[in-house]
């Protein structure tokens, strides 16, 4: 019979206030509602005593959430007990987090008090809490570098105290796993009263470790884990509650542990979560990343033909992410290229196809994996020459306070230039703007993403954009210190596989009515 974990999600209070993270009260709101979708035991809601808005932001979500605990955190003095008994009045089910620095490093340079007095004022927080709160959490902060004895007796007297969650916090990130077992064992034989209470986990990423440490809690004792969407929180992250579920649920014949999680709405929680923040998840994040369910390699590719799990210990389905994605790059065997081909539609002769490799294989040394786009266009390449793509000659934008902005853009293609001027709003859409009419071909940007290729002022923009003609989706990526130059390259790169294709698509009907002789010039 397995054995039930308490899921005590922190993204928004952990998660939230690691650099890049902050969110605004709705969208909190937003992700608060998708974590209880999800089925969380408990949501840290933030922490009321920060600021004003951090206290709303609280009172709003324990207005809204209805079956999961809605906790908020608190340091040890009245100030903040009384801040979070505001943020939480609304709550059906609220819980007071109370925290302290038990470590000599701590108590030292944080706090200036003796073991004794931080024993003290934990007491007085606790029974302070008792009284506003029907439910109570301590954690003793940085507890893996706190001195055992000492630990021990914080714990001793907060057990005593009737807290009901005692967590053993990882804050820095330093334990491994087989220490961190000793440690809640420890606690588990030296504190009298501790069965009656659910011992917590809160594992920091610093050395890639916080998974493995929360599994090793759950398996010392621990029946609560603290964790958060895509892993994220102060440095390098909390121990990820994806990679927790998913591991407790695909190792149940080593870790019979079950949460009350719904598996097929990790996938969605964890894009909401990159949608609100803007920051995405590495490509090779375990269960949630792009890569997680992509196969390059020739050989993979063949086993998982035939059958998935020689290489896929889940299905991405079960998480709720898009279908294994079999990716062609120069792992890939002619087999693999001529099974998408055809998947597309593309049916090629045995010399076809051997012309198509060698064309492919040439474009895979540049280092890149070759999306559909790509492959179509290598598969048309056998055909009739198409036509030339354009090449960009000048792009000059305006932009500022003052709106519309303008850009003028000139083309150059099979050795004609033609320029166009147009407005927008701003000088990307006014730069597309500008292509379209050269083009006469105008597309629906579906996705535009923009970041900064390394740091400082004079980074470059790495921008990759997705547009859709008819049906069919073409992307194109670039780089440029100038970020409406790079705009314009990827815009310009999906384009030309549009128009490579174009026989292959309907074109669009408002394509004649936008394209606007006037302002086009044939240089
Ligand atoms: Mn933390």
């Amino acid at each position: 019979m397995s054995e039930r974990i308490y899921l005590f999600d922190t993204t928004l209070r952990d998660g939230e206030q690691s650099p890049g993270y902050g969110m605004t009260a709705e969208q909190k709101l937003v992700l608060a509602r998708q974590l209880e979708e999800l089925g969380v035991d408990v949501i840290e809601a933030g922490f009321p005593a920060a600021s004003p808005e951090d206290l709303s932001g609280v009172r709003q979500i324990a207005c809204a959430v209805k079956h999961a605990r809605v906790a908020a955190l608190a340091r040890c003095n009245d100030g903040d007990i009384d801040a979070a008994a505001r943020g939480l009045e609304p709550a059906e089910r609220g819980r007071l987090h109370l925290f302290f620095g038990t470590s000599q490093l701590h108590l030292q340079h944080k706090t200036g008090l003796d073991r004794d007095a931080a024993l003290d004022l934990i007491v007085r927080s606790v029974r302070r809490g008792k009284r506003l709160f029907s439910e109570l959490e301590f954690s003793p902060e940085d507890a893996t570098r706190t001195d055992e004895d000492f630990l021990i007796r914080v714990v001793q007297a907060v057990v005593d105290e009737g807290v009901q969650v005692v967590n053993i916090p990882d804050t820095v990130g330093y334990t491994v796993p087989e220490e961190y077992t000793r440690r809640i064992r420890l606690l588990k034989e030296r504190v009298r009263g501790i069965e009656g209470v659910i011992l917590s986990t809160h594992c920091h990423n610093d050395l890639g470790l916080a998974v493995a440490n929360s599994l090793a809690a759950i398996q010392a004792g621990a029946r609560q884990v603290e964790c958060t969407i895509n892993g994220i929180g102060e440095r390098a992250g909390n121990a990820s509650l994806e990679e927790i579920v998913t591991a407790l649920r695909v190792r149940e014949d080593c870790l019979p542990f079950t949460t009350s999680v719904r598996h097929e709405l990790l996938y969605q929680t964890s894009q909401l979560l990159s949608a609100l923040t803007g920051v995405s998840t590495q490509p090779n994040k375990a269960i949630v990343g792009r890569n997680a369910f992509a196969h390059e390699s020739g050989v993979h590719q063949q086993g998982l033909l035939k059958d998935r799990r020689t290489y896929e210990i889940m299905t991405p389905e079960s998480v709720g992410a898009p279908p294994s994605q079999l990716v062609l790059g120069r792992h890939s065997g002619r087999r693999a290229l001529a099974a998408r081909l055809t998947e597309l539609g593309y049916t090629l002769s045995a010399a076809e196809l051997n012309h198509v490799y060698d064309r492919f294989l040439k474009a895979c040394e540049v280092g890149k994996a070759l999306d559909d786009d790509d492959l179509i266009a290598l598969a048309l390449d056998n055909r009739p020459p198409p036509e030339p793509p354009y090449a960009i000659n000048l792009v000059q934008a305006t932009a500022g306070t003052v709106k519309p902005a303008t850009a003028t853009v000139q083309l150059t293609r099979g050795g004609e230039t033609f320029a166009a001027c147009a407005l927008g709003d701003g000088p990307v859409d006014a730069a597309y703007s500008a292509v379209d009419t050269i083009t006469g071909y105008p597309t629906q940007v579906v996705e535009y993403e923009l970041r900064a290729v390394g740091t400082g002022r004079d980074t470059e923009g790495e921008v990759l954009v997705r547009v859709q003609i008819a049906d069919k989706t073409f992307s194109g990526r670039a780089v440029d210190t100038d970020i409406v130059a790079a705009s314009v390259k990827a815009y310009l790169s999906a384009v030309n596989k549009a128009l490579s294709v174009r026989n292959q698509i309907r074109p669009p009907q408002v394509a004649a009515a936008k394209r606007a002789p006037q302002i086009i010039q044939q240089l």
